[in-house]
């Protein structure tokens, strides 16, 4: 089994045309911050972000925030895919965390965020870390040939929805299946040198288990070297951050191009 993650901005026909020959063998998980962002707008849900006081930022998903990332990820941009699969004669299924009890989490129930150069603490936050995967809905799926398509939020402890981060969804998965690979689309041509000069993609990129990832990486990036340290950590052997937007970008990914995490 391969476990595919595409970013928000990956454009959708030419990775959902990449896996007509792999029904039954791939799972697609996909995340869609802009989609989220861009829901927000058309709705006037404020969108906030959480700042940690060692500065890490993230997206405030407080009630009004959780109910506009369900809406985005499992009405618009899981669709998108949806259809685009359909086109391309794929046969597939939709799932969110909640479906079959397939991704548990636990909330962040008081978080200390800078507010106003103070720091406060905020307990209206719905996302949290993925604490289980429960592989079987995917199993059923794949033995009858569809693909399935994935996405948060997951179903907390508490039994409201968590917002999780999909890379970390999809690094769970791939661990939870015994996958042989995991491939990151997105859009950079993998993990660069320097970020600024997509000329200085990485063939391979070592991560320390215990250590802090390259520092070269920020934002998104961080999050994938994270995700993909986790899936390493967890078994799974080969592991991959490639460019979403080439023409055949699962082939390319699955052949060697972008970058080998290890
Ligand atoms: P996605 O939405 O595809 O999951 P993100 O936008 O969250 O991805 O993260 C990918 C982005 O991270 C890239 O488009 C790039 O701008 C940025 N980035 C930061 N540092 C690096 C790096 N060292 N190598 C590659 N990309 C980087």
């Amino acid at each position: 089994v391969t476990v595919v993650k595409c970013g928000g901005a990956v454009p959708a026909e030419p990775v959902c045309a990449d896996l007509a020959g792999l029904a039954g063998r791939v799972v697609l998980v996909h995340g869609g911050a802009v989609e989220v962002d861009r829901l927000a707008g058309d709705l006037g849900v404020r969108a906030r972000t959480l700042v940690s006081p060692s500065g890490v930022t993230s997206r405030h998903t407080d009630p009004a925030m959780l109910d506009v990332v369900t809406l985005a990820l499992a009405g618009r941009v899981k669709p998108r895919l949806l259809r685009a699969l359909a086109a391309a004669d794929v046969p597939a299924v939709g799932l969110t965390g909640l479906d079959g009890g397939l991704l548990r989490a636990r909330r962040k129930t008081a978080q200390r965020t800078v507010r106003d150069g103070r720091t406060v603490i905020v307990r209206d936050d719905h996302s949290g870390r993925l604490t289980g995967v429960r592989p079987r809905p995917l199993r059923v799926l794949l033995d009858a040939g569809f693909v399935p398509v994935v996405s948060p939020p997951a179903l907390g402890e508490d039994g409201t929805p968590v917002n999780v981060d999909a890379d970390r969804v999809a690094a769970a998965v791939a661990a939870a299946l015994g996958a042989e690979r995991l491939v990151l689309l997105t859009t950079a041509p993998g993990v660069l040198r320097d970020a600024a000069d997509e000329g200085t993609v990485l063939d391979r990129c070592a991560l320390d288990p215990a250590g802090p990832v390259p520092y070269a990486a920020t934002g998104g990036m961080h999050r994938k070297l994270i995700a993909s340290r986790e899936a390493l950590l967890a078994g799974v052997p080969r592991v991959s951050v490639a460019d979403g937007r080439v023409p055949r970008p699962v082939t390319a990914a699955l052949d060697g191009a972008g970058t080998t995490l290890e």
